[in-house]
């Protein structure tokens, strides 16, 4: 009998439904194609690679771009298949057997798997009613369990809140623990929690290509952090593990990340409009959100799904999440997107 390593399972599966919806709202993607002059030296770029060769051992030409663009030396930066290949590592390298991670709940499904994955215990602390975060709480849950990593979203997906600076510092500064401060929707955000790798050795953020820089299919993600926390990471992220045509793709994105103000701007623009017509529809609550979703709670929740699916639009559904019930996270599209998800819902 063939059997899986001890643990394995009872580890749940990562699945969400793959519909292809016509209108897709239900993976935080960006909704916009790349900016063209951007597409077109990536692709120029792309016509000159050699196929045959191994990318660059330790992805040293694209952490030299991203640390010059935070004035921080490549040693600070670590690239990742993915931010979730970041996450994941994170977890393993300073998590395993009989350590504890500790997380807000509701967040990020993964943390629960990644932490699993490193053999350690979850250990999720309930966000209050309205989403926000106790940080006394989590710091004496993280106290008490003796955790070794705490994970931070901020912006906090799915509920699209954010932590206040101040909070943030707070735990860094009276915690032991290595604290992980998961930025994927910073871009959409703005503020940024960089500033507490000059104060704290126990601070690492987690940056992705996949939201504001519309390179989901690529993926991409890096991280920032000390230069000995980094060289611990380095040692279990594979060689190799980013290909080629994704590191040259990121550094072109990169370079080239003003061309994406607009559709930052848009989001925006078009997360504020949204916000106001569906807080207007009776029995709707929309979390406030700094991020490309919305958080959006109904009385009637079953009607507002089968209204958005005969309209051909995928969103994603909690309703039936603990912490999260009656609630859908729809993602701000297109102006074009949007209005379809507005008279959906407005009929
Ligand atoms: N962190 C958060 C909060 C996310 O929402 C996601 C993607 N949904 C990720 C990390 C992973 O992103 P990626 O692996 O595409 O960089």
């Amino acid at each position: 009998m063939v059997e899986p390593r001890s643990g394995l399972e009872f580890l749940p599966t990562y699945s969400v439904e793959e519909i292809s919806w016509p209108i897709r709202l239900d993976a935080n993607e960006s909704p916009y194609d790349m900016p063209p002059a951007v597409k077109a030296r990536i692709l120029e770029k792309l016509s000159a690679l050699p196929f045959n060769r191994y990318p660059e051992l330790t992805a040293h030409s694209l952490k030299t771009t991203i640390a010059a663009g935070f004035g921080m030396k490549a040693a600070n930066v670590l690239i990742g298949n993915g931010s979730s290949e970041i996450l994941e590592k994170l977890c393993y390298a300073f998590g395993g057997a009989g350590r504890s991670i500790v997380y807000p709940s509701p967040s990020f499904s993964m943390y629960k798997i990644y932490v699993k994955l490193a053999d350690s215990k979850p250990v999720p602390v309930a966000l209050n009613a309205d989403y926000t975060l106790d940080a006394d709480k989590l710091l004496e849950a993280a106290n008490q369990a003796e955790a070794s990593v705490i994970l931070l979203c901020n912006p906090n997906n799915p509920t699209g809140g954010v932590l206040p600076p101040e909070q943030i510092e707070y735990i860094v500064a009276n915690t032991g623990s290595l604290v992980v401060i998961d930025e994927a929707y910073h871009e959409f955000y703005g503020k940024t929690s960089v500033d507490l790798l000059n104060k704290y050795q126990n601070v690492a953020i987690a940056r992705t290509f996949s939201k504001a820089y519309g390179l989901a299919a690529t993926r991409i993600g890096f991280l920032l952090t000390s230069e000995s926390i980094a060289q611990i990471l380095g040692k279990v992220i594979l060689p190799y593990s980013v290909n080629a045509l994704t590191l040259a793709t990121a550094e072109i994105v990169y370079t080239m990340r003003q061309e994406y103000a607009a559709s930052i701007a848009a989001n925006s623009r078009e997360r504020a409009r949204i916000t106001t017509a569906l807080s207007a529809i009776d029995g709707m609550t929309v979390y406030p959100s700094q991020t490309n979703f919305l958080l959006v709670k109904s009385d009637n929740i079953a009607a507002m799904l089968e209204q958005l699916s005969a309209k051909d639009i995928g969103i994603r559904d909690f309703s039936k999440v603990p912490g999260l019930t009656n609630c859908i996270r729809i993602g701000v599209g297109t102006p074009t997107e949007n209005d379809a998800v507005l008279e959906a819902l407005t009929v």
